[in-house]
């Protein structure tokens, strides 16, 4: 990664502050002062699934114009009566995200079903289709022929690389993962992924998007199979499901260890963070543990095969649960 692209986002808190300003005296005020701007540009989102409408609810709630887009018509119209629906919910229980009232932030969501019409003015574009490489490489084939030089390419994928995803676009240089974590709305980590061939710039200023929208995003340097999050999520499930398998804890009890004790310590901070407080520094406790940590790493067996009798055990557990709420 490396260089300058031009200024691809507005400098942190603009589209905000601009919202703010107008949205001054009447409702009326708002609405001319800010549907009619089109300098600001806008957030374009490609699909409008569960993904796309979190996205969506996100960018309009820090003040950005949004667009929906989707090729089912049914699915865009029901987006936007969801959204609603969701947005007088979410401030009747004291939720709702930014400082604008629902009826405000549905003012900056608008639906389209053309595609080159809705990437026109559009700064960054957020793509939330299903999760299928030959259906995410051909939208993104498109989508390098509309698009110009300024505009973000960002994917929602959940695993597939971005070398898989982007080489060979034009575009590539704008292109990044924006990996996202259900519930969007409530969990604020994005795990920020680029391509070999991304800028360096495209990176910081999605960076600092997701920051002006209130989500806590992480930059990866480079590509890995799984990501992040999902790399720490399977080594926590390996070894769980390792336990189970040599029958040495039942599998409500290794819930138990992570809801009653390491979930609730990682609820609050990272594993660095708590390697620090448990001796005096991480120094400290590496020069105590680094032996007993090096000996059990080394005792744990093979990654397992998620089936069998190991998974029917897991299972029952879980039917039980669900039908005793
Ligand atoms: P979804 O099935 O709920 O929504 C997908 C939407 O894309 C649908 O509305 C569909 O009509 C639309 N679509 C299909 N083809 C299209 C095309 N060619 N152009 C425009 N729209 C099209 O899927 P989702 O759960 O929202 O997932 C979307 C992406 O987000 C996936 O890559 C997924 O891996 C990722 N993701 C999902 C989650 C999750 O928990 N659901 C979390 C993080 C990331």
């Amino acid at each position: 990664m490396g260089g300058h692209v031009g200024s691809l986002v507005p400098p942190r808190g603009r589209a905000s502050e601009a919202l703010r300003r107008s949205c001054g005296s009447s409702r009326l005020h708002f609405r001319a002062a800010n549907m009619s701007d089109s300098k600001r540009g806008s957030i374009l989102i490609v699909g409008s699934g569960i993904v796309g409408r979190s996205w969506a609810m996100l960018f309009a709630s820090a003040g950005y114009r949004v667009v929906l887009y989707d090729t089912v018509q049914q699915q865009v119209t029901s987006a936007i009566e969801n959204i609603r629906q969701q947005l007088t919910e979410l401030e009747r229980t004291g939720r709702l995200r930014g400082t604008f009232k629902p009826e405000e932030q549905m003012m900056l969501i608008t639906a389209s079903n053309d595609l080159a019409q809705a990437v026109e003015g559009a700064i960054h574009i957020q793509e939330c289709i299903p999760e299928n490489l030959e259906l995410k490489r051909k939208v993104f084939h498109d989508l390098d022929k509309l698009m110009n030089d300024n505009v973000i390419l960002s994917s929602s994928t959940s695993c597939l690389l971005p070398s898989k995803l982007f080489t060979g676009l034009k575009h590539v240089k704008q292109c990044i993962v924006a990996h996202p974590v259900n519930p969007t709305y409530y969990v604020p980590l994005v795990e920020l992924v680029p391509h070999p061939e991304t800028h360096s710039a495209v990176m910081e200023q999605t960076y600092a998007l997701m920051k002006d929208i209130g989500q806590s995003p992480v930059k990866l340097n480079k590509e890995i199979d799984g990501f992040v999050l999902n790399r720490i999520q399977y080594a926590i499930i390996g070894e769980s499901w390792r336990l189970v398998h040599d029958g040495v804890l039942s599998p409500e009890d290794v819930d138990l260890v992570m809801s009653a004790g390491l979930g609730m310590r990682y609820a609050f901070m990272g594993p660095f963070e708590t390697i620090h407080l448990n001796a005096e520094g991480l120094k400290s406790y590496c020069e105590r543990y680094a032996v007993g940590m090096k000996r059990v790493l080394s005792s744990f067996g093979p990654v397992p095969e998620f089936s069998g009798e190991v998974m029917e055990k897991i299972n029952a557990v879980g039917s039980v649960s669900e039908n005793s709420t």
